[in-house]
C-alpha cells in the first residue's frame, strides 16, 4: 500500500506539507533508481519556482543530470522525456486550488511511474537512504529553450494546417493562468485561427478563475463565445492534459463528447484501429466503434492505466469522460494541445459547427451520484452487490458494472474518500436517474445490515 502517491504523483498544500526538503528528499529517491538524465518542469503556481529547485537539488544529489525545462504543460514534459531522457519530474497540482503543488514522476516512456517503482520510491524516502553521491559525482544542469517550439510543431504535424488555416475559424482560448498560455494561443495563431484569449497571462494565483474546467469555472468564457460570434471555446486545467470545448451556441460541450468525437474520426481516417478506455466511459464510444471498424478495451479508472494499455496493445487513441485524449503516438499521455488541433481540425475538415457535430454523435445520458461508506466496509459490500446481480451482465474490472437493457450503472468505492459513487448511464435522463439510485439503494441496502 502506497503512503504518498496517489493516482498520479504526491499532491499536498504547498510548503506546509510539500516543503522544499520532502520534494528534494522525494527527488533523490527518484534519481537513485533512475540514475541518468531527468527533465523537470512545472505549471505556473507560485509554489513551482521553489519545489523545482528542491527537485533538482535532490536529483543532482542522487547522481542525475537535469535538463531543466521551466514552465510548460505535463504533456509537453511527457513529449521531452519520451523523445530524448531516461526520466522526467513535473511539477503540478493539475486543476487543484492555488494552494496546492505536487511532484509527478515519469518513466523513460513519458508515463507516470508505475506502482512498483513507487514503492520503492517511499521505502527510499522513509528509510533515509536514497543514493548521495560524492561530491565528484554530482550530475550536471542544462536547459533545452527550443523544447516548447518543437513540441507544438509536433502537434500541428499531425493535424491538416491547410485545412484549418482555409477555414479560417475564430476560437477564444481560456488558458486559466495555467501552463497552456504557454502553447494554446501560440499553436492556435500558428495554425491561421483568430484568437481572442481569456485568462492567458500565466499567474498561479489564478485571478480569473478556477483552474478546473468546469461548466460553472468557464460562466466567463460561454459569455465571450456567444458575444463574438466564435466558432468555439476552448479551456484547459491548470497543467494543460485536458481540454474542454465550449461551442458556437455558448454550449458547455462534456469531455465524453469530445472523446467520441475525436474517436469517430480517429477511426475514420485509419481505417478502425484499437481504442483504450475505462469502465465508466459512455457506450457511445462503442457504437462509434462498431460503425468505424474499431475494438474497445475497457480498463480500470485512470488515466495512466489507459496509457499503459494503449503502450502495451499498440492503440490507436484513447481517453476518458473526462475530457483527457490521449494520442499514443504523440504522447503516453492525456494532452490537451493535440486534442484541441484535432477537434479544430475536424471542425475545419467537415465544414460543420461543433454543435451539429455532437448532435451527430450516439445520445446517452448519464447521472453520479455518491453514498458514504466507511472504508473497512467497502470491499465486503462491493462482493455482496457482485453476488446479489449476477443475473445481470456484469463487469468487476473496476467496482461492480451492471449492464441492463437499457443502460448501465457502475458502483465503485473511492480511493481516497470513505464514500461509493455510482455512476448510470442510459437512453433517457430519467432511466440514467433510476439507474443511479438505484446503485446507490444497493449500497445502503448492506451498509446498514
Ligand atoms: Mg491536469
Amino acid at each position: 500500500m502506497k503512503k504518498l502517491f496517489g493516482t498520479f504523483g504526491v499532491r499536498r498544500v504547498a510548503n506546509t506539507e510539500l516543503t522544499p526538503e520532502f520534494a528534494s528528499k522525494l527527488a533523490a529517491s527518484y534519481g537513485s533508481i533512475v540514475k541518468g538524465k531527468v527533465a523537470v518542469g512545472g505549471d505556473t503556481r507560485t509554489t513551482t519556482e521553489m519545489i523545482k529547485h528542491a527537485v533538482i537539488s535532490g536529483l543532482l544529489s542522487s547522481g542525475c543530470d537535469v535538463v531543466d525545462l521551466g514552465f510548460l504543460p505535463t504533456p509537453a514534459v511527457q513529449y521531452a522525456v519520451r523523445n530524448y531522457y531516461d526520466g522526467g519530474v513535473i511539477i503540478t497540482a493539475s486543476h487543484n486550488p492555488p494552494k496546492y503543488n505536487g511532484i509527478k514522476f515519469v518513466d523513460s516512456d513519458g508515463i507516470g511511474t508505475p506502482d512498483d517503482m513507487e514503492i520503492e520510491i517511499e521505502k527510499m524516502f522513509f528509510n533515509d537512504n536514497p543514493d548521495r553521491v560524492s561530491w565528484n559525482e554530482i550530475g550536471e544542469v542544462e536547459t533545452n529553450s527550443g523544447l516548447l517550439e518543437e513540441y507544438i510543431e509536433n502537434v500541428i504535424n499531425r493535424v491538416d494546417g491547410d485545412a484549418i488555416r482555409n477555414a479560417k475559424l475564430k476560437v477564444i482560448v481560456d488558458c486559466g493562468s495555467g501552463a497552456a498560455c504557454f502553447t494554446t494561443p501560440f499553436l492556435l495563431r500558428k495554425l491561421g485561427c483568430e484568437v481572442i484569449t481569456m485568462n492567458c497571462q500565466p499567474d498561479g494565483f489564478f485571478p480569473g478563475r478556477n483552474p478546473e474546467p468546469t461548466e460553472p469555472n468557464l460562466k466567463e468564457l460561454i459569455e465571450v463565445v456567444k458575444a463574438t460570434g466564435a466558432d468555439l471555446g476552448v479551456a484547459h486545467d491548470g497543467d494543460a492534459d485536458r481540454t474542454i470545448c465550449i461551442d458556437e451556441e455558448g454550449n458547455f460541450v462534456f469531455g465524453d463528447k469530445s472523446f467520441a468525437l475525436v474517436e469517430k474520426y480517429m477511426l475514420k481516417e485509419n481505417n478502425g484501429g484499437l481504442i483504450v478506455t475505462t469502465v465508466a466511459t459512455s457506450s457511445a464510444i462503442y457504437d462509434i466503434a462498431s460503425e468505424y471498424n474499431g475494438e474497445v478495451i475497457a480498463t480500470k479508472v485512470g488515466d495512466l492505466i489507459v496509457a499503459r494499455e494503449l503502450k502495451d496493445k499498440n492503440g490507436l487513441f484513447g481517453g476518458e469522460e473526462n475530457g483527457g485524449l490521449i494520442f499514443p503516438d504523440f504522447v503516453y499521455g492525456r494532452d490537451a494541445a493535440l486534442s484541441t488541433a484535432k477537434i479544430i481540425e475536424i471542425i475545419a475538415k467537415t465544414g460543420k459547427p461543433l454543435s451539429i457535430l455532437i448532435e451527430e454523435l450516439p445520445v446517452y445520458y448519464s447521472e453520479k451520484m455518491k453514498i458514504e461508506c466507511p472504508d473497512e466496509l467497502k470491499q465486503e459490500i462491493m462482493q455482496k452487490i457482485a453476488e446479489e446481480t449476477h443475473e445481470f451482465e456484469v463487469d468487476t474490472t473496476d467496482g461492480v458494472k451492471i449492464i441492463k437493457e437499457d443502460g448501465w450503472v457502475i458502483i465503485r468505492p473511492s480511493g481516497t474518500e470513505p464514500i461509493f459513487r455510482c455512476f448510470a448511464e442510459a437512453k433517457t435522463l430519467k432511466e440514467a436517474k433510476k439507474m443511479a439510485e438505484w446503485g446507490i439503494s444497493l449500497v445502503s441496502k448492506y451498509l446498514n445490515q
